[in-house]
């Protein structure tokens, strides 16, 4: 964790250490440290308690400007290398701290942190594209991330063709054009949940040269390891699961050993950076990480399998269930699954559903997902697709964010919530 500590802090560590010699150390000099399990990971990496008073969690640094004590210090190009402090917005202790967990838990090189997912997603696609480029991204791509893909790149020359979350690889290869420099993919897909073939399109993306990047915030950094799969960079909304409790807003963007300097630079050169408090939010949210998720699918699991067995219900989206068809990938690539899925009801009139959403108690209304609470919207991916042809709008769809209560109490409101859409139907 290079620069995470100042050398002054350092010595002062060294001097605690020798008064307390029996205590377990986390700091930098333990060898071991990116060496345990994750979730031994989740708990030691980002924080140095003997560099900070025997503290366990470390300090938040506020700052903008940065001193150096002499013009030879100001002015060292090494003052200015990653994990060294020299001006707020390149990051402190605070945001190294995060860095380094980040990285080590996905299994990156290093990450940069900006101010939310989508100026994540917004920093890695400039970071390898350019005036007359082409990218490739997944139809299934998360709202936003597709309209600054057709929108603001076309603004600036870049075309965008949006290709099927299920493309096979040979598929894929046909969509390469000479000027196409970046792949994108999100998996399991926005509103949909559709799991792409990661490796198998990573690999086509790897043989044609092209930066291969995927939004892994469903899955966060824990549950999937997209450097392990052939992805060169991965992005994440940490506002979701990595803060966890609906109260900041953050975007990560790990790269490998080769696609992080562009990364880093571009991130430098927009002008991103994160707030130290919501940086702090997210080291304390990445501490419970592995708990929170593994809750999550068990809710999730519990709410899925009661939704399939009802009759107003088509189809259940959800990578973790038996049944569906990303199944057998998601088992393959992912170590578990979060709390995020997606519902097709049965033909009902909008009116019904509604009264079946505005009548719920435990479920939020509203967007965003990743936090303590459950959460419910109705959803149009027929309208955010380059090809619909596989959601009807005669099928309402509802994407579902299972969060940590009591599975029976939630089931409880949506049995409720569903006399209400059939009373609303005339049923
Ligand atoms: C929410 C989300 C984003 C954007 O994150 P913000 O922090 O809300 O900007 C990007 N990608 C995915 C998959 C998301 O769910």
């Amino acid at each position: 964790m290079v620069g995470l500590i100042p050398s002054s802090s350092k010595d002062e560590a060294r001097f605690h250490c020798r008064r307390h010699p029996k205590r377990p150390m986390t700091d930098t000099s333990d060898p071991n440290r990116k060496n345990y399990r994750p979730d031994t990971k989740l708990s030691v990496l980002g924080r140095d308690p003997f560099a900070h008073h025997g503290i366990v969690n470390p300090p938040v640094y506020h700052a903008s400007t940065v001193l150096f004590p002499t013009v030879a210090a100001l002015k060292d190009p090494n003052a200015r290398a990653p994990g060294k402090v020299f001006y707020g917005r390149y990051g402190t202790p605070t945001t190294f701290a995060l860095e380094e967990a980040v990285a080590e838990i996905e299994g990156g090189h290093r990450a940069v942190i900006v101010g939310s997912g989508k100026a994540a997603v917004v920093c890695a696609l400039l970071a390898f594209l350019k005036a007359g480029d082409h990218v490739l991204m997944v139809d299934a791509a998360y709202q936003p991330s597709r309209h600054f893909g057709s929108q603001t790149l076309a603004r600036f020359g870049i075309e965008c063709t949006f290709y099927d979350p299920l493309i096979k690889p040979d598929a894929l290869q046909q969509l390469i054009k000479p000027n196409t420099r970046v792949l994108y993919l999100e998996s399991p897909g926005s509103l949909t949940f559709e799991v792409q073939d990661v490796p198998a399109l990573a690999k086509v993306g790897k043989g044609a040269g092209l930066t291969t990047m995927i939004d892994n915030t469903w899955a966060s950094p824990l549950l999937c390891n997209p450097f392990a799969l052939g992805c060169d960079v991965s992005i994440q909304a940490g506002t979701k699961y990595v803060v966890g409790h609906s109260d900041a807003m953050l975007g990560l963007i790990t790269g490998t050993m080769d696609s992080y300097p562009a990364v880093r630079r571009t991130f430098e050169d927009l002008g991103y950076s994160a707030g130290p408090d919501d940086i702090y939010l997210a080291l304390r949210g990445l501490r419970t990480l592995s708990v929170r998720l593994r809750r999550h699918q068990e809710v999730a699991l519990e709410l899925a399998t009661w939704l399939q067995r009802r009759p107003e219900v088509a189809r259940v989206l959800y990578p973790a269930l038996p049944d569906d068809p990303g199944h057998a990938l998601w088992k393959r690539d992912y170590k578990g699954a979060s709390g995020l899925f997606g519902v097709v009801l049965k033909p009902v009139p909008a009116k019904a559903v509604a009264a079946m959403l505005d009548g719920l108690k435990l479920f939020g209304m509203g967007y965003s997902w990743g936090g303590y609470e459950s959460l419910i919207v109705p959803t149009e991916p027929h309208l955010l697709r380059a090809d619909p042809s596989r959601w009807r709008p005669d099928h309402p769809m509802l994407r579902i964010h299972a969060g940590l209560e009591d599975p029976a109490d939630l089931i409880a409101d949506l049995d409720a919530g569903f006399a209400r859409l059939n009373r609303a139907a005339g049923r």
